[in-house]
């Protein structure tokens, strides 16, 4: 039995963080779309150039794009057994496509993990990022607001996707708590 896990859930729920210790609870790689993007970002890579402007003005990268990446990153060998995606799929047609491309390989979704937390929460996480972090995309609060537009009307809809499927289990865990918590919840909850 192969394990392909999501981390699911708005901008700043938690999902970098969670990842961490659930890639070790379930022992597969963790791949974040949101890091690839911006490794490439940093590394100067033509794809990097691409999406530069997409990811500081809070837009999805277009789906050609993105699923490619994708594709790439899930043909390594290291992630053949199970994989705990992080940002992806983070509209309806991606999630679709993921479908398809396990089915080609023969494999599918075990289980999504749903992070939930409160606007207000988020937008406060956001900003307390901006200072730490220095991510362009966190920085500026209209940018804030249109990647919480953004997951409501493009992501959010992904979990009625799978909710009407009936495929795949969705564990929808409170993500309002310290990391430990959080992490000790989702354990129990997968
Ligand atoms: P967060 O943790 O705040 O949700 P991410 O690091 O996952 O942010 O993503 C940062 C940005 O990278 C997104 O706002 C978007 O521009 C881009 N991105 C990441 N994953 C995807 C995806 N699956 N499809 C399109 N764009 C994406």
């Amino acid at each position: 039995m192969t394990r392909h896990f999501l981390i699911f859930g708005p901008p700043a729920a938690g999902k970098g963080t969670q990842a961490h210790s659930l890639k070790e609870h379930l022992s597969v790689p963790h791949v974040s779309t949101g890091d690839m993007f911006r490794a490439n970002i940093q590394g100067g890579t033509d794809l990097g150039k691409e999406v530069q402007s997409l990811l500081a003005s809070g837009t999805l990268v277009p789906d050609s794009l993105t699923n490619r990446l994708v594709a790439d990153r899930l043909h390594q060998t290291d992630v053949a057994e199970g994989v705990l995606l992080d940002g992806f799929p983070r509209n309806v047609p991606q999630a679709a496509w993921l479908d398809g491309f396990l089915a080609g390989k023969g494999t599918k979704l075990s289980g999504v993990v749903v992070l939930t937390v409160p606007d207000e929460e988020l937008k406060a996480r956001l900003k307390g990022r901006a200072e730490k972090e220095s991510r362009a995309d966190d920085a500026d609060p209209a940018v804030i607001e249109r990647r919480i537009a953004t997951y409501k009307e493009q992501s959010e809809p992904c979990i009625a996707y799978y909710e009407g499927q009936g495929e795949v289990p969705l564990y929808f865990v409170d993500g309002v708590g310290s990391i430990e918590e959080v992490a000790e919840r989702i354990r129990a909850a997968v």
